[in-house]
């Protein structure tokens, strides 16, 4: 069942590990596919119990409390993209022989179930960008006419889009590098990485496993590896790849392109890559203006989302199109209100370092309200490149000493209220002290480098709390 095409599953015996939002679509379709199904799980809360009593009452087998052991005789493990690959579940998979796949491999797997025509993957990756990248695919490939969708780490699962009544001609695919890492034989039509920065590496183990993790979304495509050209990891994963004969590079960069590149020139997307003559000719997409918002970042975003609905052949007028129709998703970027000549805006995502350092790149002056939980993060790198940019801070969050302390060794000179506080009414007095650091002109920025958690459930709430406290100041 490795490498191998399943054309059978009737009888095959699967254990799913993980119930969850991959795990129990994954054994209901494997149910219905035939298999003897069996899920593990670590948890047994009332939760699981629940969902538990759920798929037994379909007939599938379910161990609660106990993820570790591997069930007898199992065939293949489809495992949730979280579970980390040093759990005993995986070395007892090795030691038996037993392929694991995670949910990407199954809808990968099926997508050609029952002689279905499969829609090609544009497929992108990164550590930071990759949903509105897919949404901005998705919105260009719109405009073109084509019946697509942006699926996978984001909103429709991929085994939905795969088996569901709806057809696709194409799909724009998010992939986080946990399901990759679980995704040996994806080969999608072309494949971007925008970008890499340390993340996540308790589960990958190191940079060098993240990054090889990243890259297998290079391997075989057919079109075009799109790769960042003012990040050089993302261009070595490109040479490293296995791709098919004929396959291109091609780099997406904030200045003017070379060749095989898209770029900017005097305000203009332009591309060099998928023209007539790329030595000599350059084709015009969109204007800058039509990207929202139109930071830095987003421009790098917008242009990697161009590159692949231009291997896929779109028209230049699509991507101009597919851009002016596309509306970020909240909370990344968002502008929510003008306060005494302050702008104030929301990147609450903004929960990595490497992110957050985009963000303050993209405004001249700025009150940055920054901290919360910092997942084992440095902050010198981001201060000491940023620290030009700061009017003022304000930390909230039970991390913010780390942040503190790199504020003092690379921009002692910056103003820093430390706001000594990890209750959610927090984030309204966090507001309220950068109303009095900001000057006329100045951004307002909530872009925390951290995640949420010690404070808020998620990002999403922290945003609402920003807003709803911009909203206090000016009434
Ligand atoms: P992801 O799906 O990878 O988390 P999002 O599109 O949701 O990415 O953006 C998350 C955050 O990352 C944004 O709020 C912004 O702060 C930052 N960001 C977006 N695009 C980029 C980029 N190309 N480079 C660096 N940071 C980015």
């Amino acid at each position: 069942m490795g490498s191998q095409e399943v054309t059978n599953w009737q009888g095959k015996s699967v254990t799913v590990a993980g119930l969850g939002v991959s795990g129990i679509p994954a054994a209901k379709v494997l149910h219905g596919l035939g298999a003897l199904v069996t899920v593990v799980n670590d948890g047994d809360d009332e939760r699981a119990r629940a969902q538990a009593a759920e798929l037994e009452a379909l007939g599938v087998t379910v161990r609660l409390g106990d993820g570790a052991t591997l069930p007898e005789g199992t065939e293949l493990i489809v495992t949730a993209p979280g579970w980390q690959p040093d759990k005993p579940l995986f070395a007892a998979a090795a030691a038996a022989g037993v392929p694991v796949w995670g949910d990407v491999e199954l809808a990968w797997r099926l997508r050609e179930l029952d002689g279905r025509k499969a829609a090609p993957w544009l497929a992108v990756t990164g550590t930071n960008g990759k949903t509105t990248t897919v949404q901005m695919l998705a919105s260009i490939l719109k405009a073109a006419g084509l019946r697509t969708a942006a699926v996978g780490n984001i909103g429709v699962s991929l085994l939905d889009a795969v088996l569901g009544e709806q057809e696709y001609d194409v799909l724009a695919v998010e992939l986080s590098s946990y399901q990759l890492h679980w995704a040996p034989s994806l080969r999608a039509h072309s494949a971007a990485v925008l970008n890499l920065a340390p993340d996540h590496l308790d589960w990958h183990g190191s940079m060098e496993a993240y990054a090889a993790d990243k890259g297998r979304i290079y391997e075989g495509n057919r079109v075009a590896c799109v790769y960042n050209v003012a990040d050089k990891a993302t261009e070595d994963l490109v040479r490293a790849a296995d791709v098919e004969e004929g396959c291109r590079a091609v780099g997406f960069t904030l200045g003017a392109p070379g060749p095989s590149q898209l770029g900017v020139v005097d305000g203009i997307l332009v591309d060099r890559a998928f023209v007539e003559n790329r030595q000599k000719n350059a084709q015009e997409l969109a204007e800058v203006s039509d990207v929202r918002p139109p930071a830095p970042h987003n421009i790098a975003n917008a242009l990697a989302a161009a590159a692949l609905a231009r291997a896929f052949g779109v028209p230049p007028r699509a991507v101009r199109d597919g851009l002016r129709d596309f509306t970020p998703d909240a909370h990344r970027i968002a502008h929510v209100a003008d306060v005494d000549e302050v702008a104030y805006v929301d990147d609450s995502k903004a929960t990595n370092t490497h992110a957050a350092e985009a963000s303050l790149a993209a405004y001249e002056s700025i009150v940055w309200i920054a901290g919360g939980l910092a997942k084992g993060a440095t902050f010198d790198e981001l201060v000491a490149r940023s620290a030009k940019r700061l009017r003022g801070v304000v930390l909230i969050g039970a991390d913010r000493a780390l942040i503190r302390e790199a504020l003092a060794r690379h921009a002692p000179e910056v103003p820093v209220v430390d706001l000594d506080r990890t209750d959610t009414g927090a984030m309204l007095a966090a507001v309220q002290e950068a109303r009095r650091l900001a000057e006329p002109g100045d951004t307002v920025l909530l872009a925390p480098a951290c995640a949420s958690m010690d404070m808020f459930a998620n990002y999403n709430k922290r945003g609402d709390a920003f807003a709803e406290a911009v909203r206090e100041l000016g009434a």
